[in-house]
């Protein structure tokens, strides 16, 4: 019999209906409250501007732009339609997909620093027909487009475009770029003047699909993961019982991270809310304006990724500030190291001067679980620091070892193992690739993590290796696949493997590619090595978004190491990467 882990925090219930019902329920006999909290309790602040958005107001925009985008002649978006959301954070962020998910769409979130191409992939495979863009975003919109062979009358059909500012909340208005003029806009959308009863989507149909966010999992190229409804309610109620606790009217969160990875889109956009708690947002993190930001706003949450944590170890700018408000930073999406959280909250602990409780907390899951599988307790943020924290309810785990011919059998008490989990929050597949949902979802539900996991005897869980070929610089998603192949486009490259390195200076992984030259006899002198070795990693940037970029070198290899079966040895390269890079 498998061993189960199970939590020790009791099972939650899990209301059976559209996320959109969940969060902005206003009852009969209580029509000034949305979702448990006050109407008039800000939901949503712009850092730069200060445009506030409340809870009325987020719900009042989010039915009006649902109502928008089914009778907007340019639009008429119907239930189950995908429209992508292509934008760093902003304002505009919440309404663009509360309103979509009050008119029924699906969303699929892509990456703000996509190249036309990676965004044409995305749009395609997730059979978008509409897409919000920011207008920073709009050149690469209008590339994609030309590339996927769409005219330019229909793809002015397509877009909306996002205003950061929100002139329509109130906020100043902002200068149209030249490529903006003569586009639909979000205040276009809005501007129909009437709202749109929500879709509902109770009993079973909260089963029903409403995020696309992309993920490589285990192997391979990014595919579409289904979140359902059901999906985000369920982590909404069982993250609630571990997170610190956030209180209407004296908490704050910050939102720097961004809202197109699940981890943002869930724990900045719909979690908080769920609290009564207000986010303030940041396009991107910039340590001058995040410790700003702490101080104007009395920041009390922030979640974050490692790479942030480096950061305050050493900016000038968290003496600068006081960022006294600050009661807990929160760490996901990457392995985060014992060392550094330490140096962090004494630093920090220092200069709030003992006024107050502050922790550095760690919580662990894939876009595959919604995300969050796992959490650090405040009371064990020193006890267990490095820990990924305790199983959330409604969740079990177990974990697996290759049983040597046998498949994967249980690994003993207290060894390492692969990560499976089952439960609510499991994603319903990969989008149309019933091959690679098969390959990670066993029949009976448990769905496999490729992550290496150990339990201590308290049934605390650390991260310890990945039994998988993702790499993640920065909490990014870098597929190895995809550079593999992008690579082997290159006319100088017969083969490839790329892996990740780790550097501790900046806590997060970075690609590094093994190539072999189609011509070695090129390639002989040192010189010619270095040489060629940069002009791929330049050959790349100009290719591939901002995370993909090849920063953890280039080297060149006479044959890759691969398997019988001519399956890369990435364990093999990642010992020998060790090896270059030790002493550096
Ligand atoms: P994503 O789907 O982009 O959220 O990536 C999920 C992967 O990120 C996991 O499978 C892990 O490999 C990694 N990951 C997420 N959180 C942590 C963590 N706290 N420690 C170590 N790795 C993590």
């Amino acid at each position: 019999a498998p061993r189960l882990y199970t939590s020790p925090v009791p099972s939650q219930p899990i209301p059976a209906s559209s996320i959109f019902t969940h969060l902005f329920a206003s009852p009969p006999h209580d029509p000034n409250t949305i979702g448990g909290f006050p109407a008039s309790t800000p939901a949503f602040v712009d850092a730069e501007s200060r445009t506030v958005l409340t809870r009325a107001q987020t719900k009042h925009f989010a039915l009006c732009l649902a109502y928008g985008l089914k009778h907007h002649l340019d639009v008429n978006a119907k239930r189950g339609d995908v429209v992508l959301v292509f934008s760093q954070n902003s304002l505009s962020w919440p309404v663009a997909l509360f309103g979509s998910v009050a008119a029924g769409l699906r969303c699929t979130l892509a990456n703000s620093a996509y190249t036309p191409k990676e965004l044409a992939f995305q749009y395609s495979d997730s059979g978008a027909r509409l897409l919000f863009t920011s207008e920073e975003g709009l050149a690469t919109v209008l590339a994609m487009f030309k590339l996927l062979g769409v005219d330019a009358a229909e793809a002015r059909r397509r877009i909306v475009v996002l205003e950061a500012a929100l002139e329509w909340a109130g906020g100043p208005s902002m200068p149209r770029t030249a490529l903006g003029r003569g586009l639909k806009t979000l205040a276009d959308l809005l501007s129909l003047g009437k709202v749109q009863e929500e879709e509902r989507f109770d009993g079973r149909d909260t089963h029903e699909t409403v995020y696309l966010c992309y993920s490589s999992g285990t192997t391979g190229k990014p595919k579409g993961v289904e979140t359902t409804h059901q999906n985000v309610i369920a982590v909404l109620e069982i993250v609630k019982t571990t997170f610190p606790k956030l209180s209407v009217g004296t908490d704050s969160v910050l939102g720097i991270l961004p809202f197109y990875h699940i981890y943002g889109a869930v724990k900045l956009v719909h979690f908080p809310w769920t609290s009564g708690t207000p986010v303030v947002i940041q396009p991107r993190f910039d340590p001058e304006k995040f410790c700003a930001a702490i101080e104007r706003y009395k920041i009390t949450h922030a979640l974050i990724v490692p790479p942030v944590l480096v950061v305050m170890a050493r900016h000038p700018a968290v003496d600068k500030y006081d960022i006294s408000s600050l009661k807990s930073l929160f760490s996901g999406a990457a392995p985060l190291g014992a060392a550094l959280v330490k140096q962090v909250t004494e630093r920090v602990q220092r200069r709030k001067g003992g006024k107050g409780e502050f922790t550095i907390l760690q919580g662990y899951g894939l876009t595959e679980t919604s995300p969050t599988t796992h959490l650090l307790p405040v009371p064990d943020a020193i006890r267990k620091v490095g820990s990924i924290g305790v199983l959330l309810p409604n969740l079990q785990a177990r974990l697996l070892v290759d049983g040597d011919g046998n498949g994967d059998v249980e690994a003993k008490e207290g060894e390492p193992g692969e990560l499976w989990i089952r439960g609510p929050t499991i994603m319903k597949g990969y989008l149309n690739n019933p091959a690679a949902t098969k390959d990670s979802i066993t029949p009976d539900g448990w769905f496999k993590t490729g992550d290496i996991a150990v339990r201590d005897n308290e049934g605390y869980y650390y991260i310890v290796d990945r039994r998988k070929e993702l790499i993640k610089y920065k909490g990014f998603q870098v597929p190895p696949a995809e550079l593999e192949s992008l690579l082997l486009t290159h006319p100088d490259i017969a083969d490839v493997a790329v892996i990740g390195v780790y550097s501790a200076k900046e806590a997060t992984e970075l690609p590094r590619a093994y190539v072999v030259h189609a011509h070695p006899e090129q390639v002989k002198t040192e010189a010619a090595k270095a040489a060629f070795q940069q002009a791929v990693r330049k050959w790349t940037k100009e290719r591939v978004a901002r995370h993909k970029q090849l920063r953890g070198g280039v080297v060149v290899i006479d044959v890759i190491p691969k398997s019988a079966a001519g399956k890369i040895l990435r364990r093999e390269l990642r010992e020998r990467a060790k090896t270059e890079l030790a002493g550096r």
